[in-house]
């Protein structure tokens, strides 16, 4: 995507944050004992962590703070994981899924601490509302609610009756829901830019447009070289995520890039606001390419639908997302759209992350599969402790083996696309 406001591309995001000037690119030699590589949520959080461990840190962006998928998500604080608890327990066992459960709830706390230590003004708010969006989802979605009451003794969930569905929404087409009281949102990019300001007060530097071209293991440990410099580390963290490209081809057939898509509304009026998402609340629905959205403080509907699997984004995004906005908002067919951007994600084979390290001094995290918001700043806290001593949740999360996408790094788009299609259509058929 053509980055057009202040290195940004141009968004709701963008618009609506204060843009701190640029800061320096890296220009000749440093040394620190960890470089992070990417100035997201994984790659601050990581930074901002090791920093208060003690460790000096030099932090390497190719663009600006928050350019990548951190700076245009839709905001959502999921609790738990991407992959639902029953498949966690099936592929993994009791004891790990419980794990993985309480270490989802401690990624949202861990971002909501964040948020009050550092006051990150960030339009902070609480919960989630998921809806069934086909009657044979409603099954599944009852079953998902009473496991984690039974199971998991997590009381902030409950169901909501179809015909109590407009207590939290206007919109149309959904079965059945479920409130997630535990859940938060957010406004992402100001979430990112806090991080980063954050990182830099507690004394690490952070470097932007200075894009690292290649690593290479020396005898003290890794040497990171960007166009303009290069940086002598101890450690190194990968925190590249969708935007990894060639750059560490051991972990690149881990995960795929992906795009998805977001519009913002004109501000609504604050009776049609009220009336689309009384609770204030973010909103998901249950189909395999989902749909999210919330409100923002302007009270603009901030919807995101729709996903493409080639390097190219869609001509006219508000144009591609805006049938699936009306599917389930209808009255809003005469609202204009005053903006549509994209973003890159990776996602893993079974949904969950990637997290590792190569040869004892290359950590990352990858591949959080649009539940990264809570979990990616989760994994660079988990790397921070990792190379601070070890730590028992990063093992976890690193002994959670994904399988490579068939094909290689050069392959792999083919038969994604494939699957992706199948499922994706699968979603236009009945209800
Ligand atoms: C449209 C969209 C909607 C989403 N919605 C949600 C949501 O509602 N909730 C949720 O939990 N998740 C969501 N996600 C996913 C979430 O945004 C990501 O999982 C998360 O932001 C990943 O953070 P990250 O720091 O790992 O990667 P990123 O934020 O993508 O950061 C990677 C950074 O690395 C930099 N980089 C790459 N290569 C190099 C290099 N060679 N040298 C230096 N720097 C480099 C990039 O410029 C980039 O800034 C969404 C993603 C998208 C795209």
């Amino acid at each position: 995507m053509q980055s057009s406001f202040n290195g940004y591309p141009d968004s709701w995001y963008t618009a609506s944050s204060q843009i701190p000037p640029g800061r320096e690119s890296l220009n000749g030699e440093a040394t620190a004992d960890v470089c992070v590589i990417g100035a997201g949520y994984t790659g601050l959080s990581a930074a901002l962590h090791l920093k208060e461990l003690g460790h000096s840190v030099i932090v390497l962006e190719a663009e600006r703070v928050g350019w990548g998928a951190s700076g245009r998500n839709g905001g959502h604080v999921g609790t738990g994981q991407r992959a639902d608890q029953l498949s966690l327990e099936a592929w993994f066992g009791q004891s790990a899924a419980q794990e993985l459960w309480r270490l989802g709830l401690e990624a949202v706390e861990l971002v909501t601490d964040l948020v009050l230590k550092h006051q990150i003004e960030c339009e902070f708010g609480e919960a989630n509302v998921h809806f069934a969006a086909k009657r044979s989802h409603v099954a599944e979605l009852k079953e998902e609610i009473e496991h984690l009451q039974t199971h998991y003794n997590y009381s902030n969930i409950e169901g909501v009756d179809k015909r109590s569905l407009h207590e939290v929404t206007s919109g149309i087409g959904f079965h059945y829901a479920a409130i997630d009281r535990g859940a938060r949102h957010l406004h992402p990019l100001k979430y990112c830019l806090g991080l980063a300001q954050a990182v830099a007060d507690a004394g690490a530097t952070i470097f932007e447009r200075s894009k690292v071209t290649s690593l290479t293991q020396t005898k003290g440990g890794v040497g990171v070289t960007t166009e303009g410099g290069h940086v002598n580390a101890k450690k190194v963290v990968i925190a590249c995520n969708g935007y990894l490209d060639t750059l560490f081809a051991p972990i690149a057939s881990n995960i795929m890039p992906i795009n998805n898509f977001i519009v913002a509304t004109e501000p609504l009026d604050e009776a049609v606001a009220a009336r689309l998402n009384p609770l204030n609340a973010s909103l998901s629905d249950s189909l395999f390419v989902i749909n999210y959205w919330k409100l923002s403080r302007d009270r603009r509907l901030i919807f995101g639908g729709g996903e493409t699997y080639s390097d190219k984004f869609p001509d006219s995004i508000t144009d591609f997302v805006r049938p699936k906005l009306l599917a389930i908002y209808p009255e809003l067919s005469t609202t204009k759209l005053d903006f549509g951007w994209g973003g890159t994600l990776a996602i893993t084979r079974n949904r969950m992350p990637d997290l590792g390290v190569s040869n004892g001094s290359i950590f990352y995290a990858q591949g959080f599969s649009g539940h990264g918001v809570p979990t990616a700043t989760m994994a660079g806290k988990l790397i921070a402790l990792a190379i601070n001593g070890g730590h028992d949740d990063f093992d976890l999360m690193a002994g959670l083996k994904t399988r490579k996408f068939p094909g290689g790094p050069l392959l792999r788009r083919p038969s994604l696309i494939a699957g992706m299609l199948f499922y994706s259509l699968r979603d236009r058929l009945g209800r």
